[in-house]
């Protein structure tokens, strides 16, 4: 019978082990660079970011005109920046239009605002089905667009990222960026969901 203190890791584990050795032993690496590689995919990168970006905006309408005017400037404001994030634009949701992005080719992603996709993100059935029906894909991920709403695909390319900012949620009236950011879900910065709304009004 197995035991979690006795059973070895598994072997994918062991061979990035190996793998990390050997590369640290041949000098090829730093020792501790991989764990700063996955501090930094850990803490530092991640929708985290691209939620206090979308706080930001809902708190600061000159924020928000720099942020839909040149994305990647405003959000090198908040000090994020970087690989995957050269070029990033800023798709603003409204009452009458709803944007949602894919990457039809593979599965580019803004890095520095949602740190790596997730693994729907990257499937051939969401790649290819958000395109041809996607208030139908939007509808399996329990958002049900109104038909007096326009749904608009962007489909990334191999230089722009994109960033859907969400609506505000309505009973937020005073609430700080804090509070704010921690209504904003990493869905609703693909556009295959909303925020999530304050469950009392603060007064
Ligand atoms: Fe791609």
């Amino acid at each position: 019978m197995s035991h979690p203190f006795t059973e070895p890791p598994p072997p994918s584990a062991l061979r990035a082990k190996a793998i990390e050795t050997l590369l640290v032993e041949k000098g090829i690496i730093a020792p501790g660079a991989v764990d700063e590689l996955v501090d930094l995919f850990e803490h530092h990168l991640g929708p985290r970011n691209g939620a206090k970006v979308v706080a930001r905006a809902w708190s600061d309408p000159d924020y928000k005109a720099r942020l839909l005017e040149n994305g990647t400037e405003a959000i090198l404001e908040l000090g994020f920046s970087g690989f995957q994030g050269e070029y990033m634009v800023v798709l603003e949701n409204t009452p009458t239009v709803h944007h949602v992005v894919v990457c039809t080719l593979c599965s580019c992603y803004p890095w520095p605002v949602l740190g790596l996709p997730p693994s729907w993100y990257k499937s051939a059935a969401y790649r290819s089905r958000v395109v041809s029906e996607p208030r139908a894909v939007l509808s399996e991920f329990g958002l049900v667009i109104p038909d007096d709403v326009e749904v608009r695909v962007y489909d990334s390319n191999n230089e722009i990222r994109y960033l859907v900012l969400p609506q505000r949620p309505a009973g937020t009236d005073g609430w700080d960026e804090t509070a704010l950011a921690e209504l904003v879900t990493r869905d609703s910065m693909i556009g295959t969901g909303v925020c999530k709304f304050p469950p009392v009004t603060r007064r």
